[in-house]
């Protein structure tokens, strides 16, 4: 039994989310104590419990303390089950933190997988729908392992109701390790705005105060068209292609928070980003730990990647990872950022 305390480092719910896909892919059971407890709310939330009831019926885990506001948890995992499952957050809680924690144990699985998830599909503190699509999984796919997202419906805090669909081949133990230490060519980034059920000027001048930060063309500055049934909600995306990665950069709109100042957030993290050659952004170091610790761990050997900052997530991440697989991570640091290796132990 792997015992994990779930105040250290960052003490939010990433410890939850990587024990539970790392139990899944080992088959080692864990118990996690002081649930998330450098939040504000401890324990687990309506979105966390999902995880753990997601990841529950995936593997046929025998679980303890599976309940609202619960702070600790064991989990037993049993074989992880490809097939066609549906879970819903129920209230505005990211959806794609359940798609993340059930990613790497259906890669695992013996089948493809389909998932349809329900909840928030662009929050504050998770990865927006559009960064999973376009940063994670062609980078999950350069692994060896194939996924299609799809997003149904937006989903925005406080009303929630997005839906995305996942697709999720089987890689089980065919994962590649790759380095990925410079970003390649530039191509040419574009920022978006999704403001469903809100006033059309709010989008417009979000646009062009991005463009007018950026020197970015009309063509650059994109209006999304609104559905039916979305929303209110506000997310400004950058996404910034480059030969071999993407970087998607997000901010949020909230009341009292005007238009400029939410484009001028996604400028800055952009800014930030230029400032360094370095592969990855502080979102995708953080998150491609997972997936290419399992590659390095499936091969052997070791693999790199370079990054322009090294969070408290990303070394708490490494961590817990390190306590689920018999991997290593080497953080040095550079001018403009920091060079972390992956090696088999
Ligand atoms: P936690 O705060 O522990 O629940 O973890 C939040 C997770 O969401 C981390 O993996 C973050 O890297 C990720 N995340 C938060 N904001 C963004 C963003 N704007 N883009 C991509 N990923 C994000």
């Amino acid at each position: 039994m792997i015992e994990i305390d779930g105040s250290v480092g960052e003490g939010g719910g990433q410890i939850l989310r990587t024990s539970l896909a790392l139990s899944m892919c080992t088959g080692q059971p864990f118990a996690l104590r002081r649930i998330r407890a450098g939040r504000a709310k401890p324990g687990l939330m309506r979105q966390h419990l999902t995880c753990v009831n997601a990841a529950t019926e995936v593997s046929g885990a025998e679980v303890h303390g599976a309940a609202l506001n619960s702070q600790s948890l064991h989990f037993t995992p049993g074989a992880v089950r490809a097939g066609d499952y549906a879970f819903n957050v129920g209230t505005a809680g990211s959806c794609t933190l359940v798609l993340q924690t059930l990613w790497p144990a259906l890669l695992m699985a013996d089948g493809p997988s389909r998932l349809k998830l329900g909840g928030g599909t662009h929050n504050p503190m998770a990865p927006p729908f559009h960064f999973l699509e376009r940063s994670y999984a062609p980078l999950l796919r350069k692994l060896g392992a194939e996924v299609e997202l799809r997003l149904r419906r937006l989903g925005f805090y406080p009303a929630g109701g997005g839906e995305i669909e996942a697709t999720i081949l089987p890689a089980q133990d065919r994962l590649e390790p790759f380095d990925l230490t410079d970003r390649g060519a530039d191509g040419e980034g574009y920022a978006e705005c999704f403001a469903p059920a809100l006033a059309r000027s709010i989008a417009r001048r979000e646009l062009q105060q991005v463009g007018a930060s950026l020197g970015w063309n009309a063509d650059q500055l994109r209006q999304t068209p609104a559905r039916q049934n979305e929303g209110p909600g506000n997310a400004m995306l950058v996404t910034l292609p480059y030969e071999h990665l993407t970087e998607v950069f997000t901010a949020f709109g909230e009341k009292g928070v005007s238009a400029e100042q939410v484009a001028q957030e996604v400028v800055r993290q952009v800014r930030e980003h230029r400032a360094s050659a370095a592969a990855l952004g502080p979102h995708l170091a953080d998150q491609w730990a997972l997936p290419l610790a399992l590659a390095v761990h499936q091969r052997g050997g070791a693999a790199t990647f370079t990054c322009t900052a090294l969070t408290p997530h990303a070394t708490t991440n490494f961590d817990v990872i390190e306590r689920f697989l018999p991997v290593r991570f080497t953080k040095t640091s550079r001018a403009d950022g920091f060079t972390v290796m992956v090696s088999a132990r």
